[in-house]
């Protein structure tokens, strides 16, 4: 090993190993013959699976990375991460601890149904899952538009809604009787996340699943991580966009695009240093900061992608071209909840009580 390679660190290493299987999986990814949660047993052995909450920067770097090659993968990871995060924040009992220890090897896949929270919670629609009591426990109903990471071994943590008491979030295995799933197939992209709808008939869930009796605090804990990790992986898409779009300037009509490219370049450079300010101490962002980040980035790689796709020309318009793909990947992120209606109005809001 030479010098230069000893001196960096074991989790740059780790990246650019990450990064080439990556990029070498992002096709059969893209068309869905390789589950996007392959990676997790892969992170998991490298104990990267393993970082706490307090972890976010190296985090945000690490999806960061593997959204340059590849946005479903980024997107399975995120998931998964969220619903560790979300685990680690409920009080601990046996199904939890058990939980938690399956998740981190990758034997069990995380799915993060929390849209209808967080939508619930900004006051843009009822959640659509009711809990009510029984016996001693909770029985849970309604319905989960789309969730993601979906798989058999899969475990989803969700919001639901009571009569005359705050709402809750509850984790449950998807085998639990009374779920139904129903998965979606034919997506723009993102078609190997296993995602898909989850009919919830009279589920029965134990006091020891329910991960935080108010909803509300549990969602202000885990938000700045949920909202500087999303942004990482639209970031990471608009990075490798940007960085095609930089090679692409041997003709008179490239060049004739060439501000566009520094532009955008600029812009990347600037939301990047946002991200790493806030990932450092997120505890310390503000509402306004995170929203206004999310926001950008997903400005940021709708603009890159198409930059780069208009630079490529014809060969980037073949549907199975990283191009293409990139492009259908980037259309994900201004309607991925908080979708950018919801950060716009969310923004203004705020403005308007400042
Ligand atoms: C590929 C994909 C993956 C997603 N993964 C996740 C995830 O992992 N976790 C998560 O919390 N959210 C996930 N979402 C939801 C996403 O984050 C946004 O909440 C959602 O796209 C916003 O759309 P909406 O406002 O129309 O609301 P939606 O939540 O989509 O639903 C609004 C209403 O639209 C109708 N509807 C929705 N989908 C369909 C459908 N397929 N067919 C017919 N009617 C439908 C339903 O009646 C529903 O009540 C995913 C969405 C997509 C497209």
């Amino acid at each position: 090993m030479s010098s230069a390679v000893a001196e960096r660190s074991a989790i740059e290493l780790d990246l650019d190993e990450i990064r080439s299987v990556v990029a070498a999986n992002a096709s059969a990814v893209d068309r869905a013959e390789l589950p996007a949660s392959w990676l997790l047993p892969e992170l998991a052995q490298r104990g990267l699976l393993d970082s706490g909450a307090e972890d976010v920067a190296n985090l945000a770097h690490l999806i960061d990375t593997i959204a340059q090659e590849d946005l479903a993968t980024a997107f399975s990871v995120w998931a998964h991460r969220m619903v560790l995060e979300y685990l680690t924040r409920a009080e601990r009992s046996p199904f939890i601890d058990e939980e938690l220890a399956e998740l981190r090897t990758g034997a069990r896949v995380g799915s993060t149904a929390m849209a209808s929270g967080v939508k619930a919670l900004a006051g843009i629609e009822a959640l659509p899952v009711t809990a009510t009591r029984d016996g001693d426990g909770l029985r849970l109903d309604g319905v989960i538009p789309w969730a993601s990471n979906l798989t058999a071994n899969g475990t989803v943590v969700l919001p639901a809604g009571q009569v005359g008491a705050p709402p809750i979030a509850v984790a449950l295995r998807l085998d639990t009787p009374g779920i139904t799933r129903r998965d979606v197939r034919g997506l723009l992209a993102l078609e190997a996340t296993a995602s898909g709808s989850l009919q919830l008939s009279g589920v029965r869930v134990d006091p020891a699943a329910v991960l935080s009796g108010d909803l509300g605090t549990l969602v202000r804990g885990f938000r700045p991580a949920f909202l500087i990790l999303q942004s990482s992986f639209a970031l990471g898409l608009a990075r490798r966009a940007v960085a095609e779009a930089q090679t692409l300037d041997h003709r008179p009509d490239q060049l004739a695009l060439r501000p566009q490219v520094q532009a955008i370049a600029a812009a990347l450079a600037r939301h990047t240093a946002t991200r790493d300010r806030l990932a450092a101490a997120p505890g310390q962002a503000s509402d306004r900061e995170l929203l206004t980040l999310r926001l950008d980035v997903v400005e940021l790689a709708v603009a890159a992608t198409r930059l780069e796709s208009t630079l490529t020309g014809g060969r980037g318009y073949l549907a199975a071209s990283p191009t293409a793909r990139r492009l259908r990947e980037a259309a994900f992120l201004p309607i991925q909840s908080p979708s950018e209606g919801h950060l716009r109005w969310e923004l203004s809001s705020l403005a308007s009580t400042a």
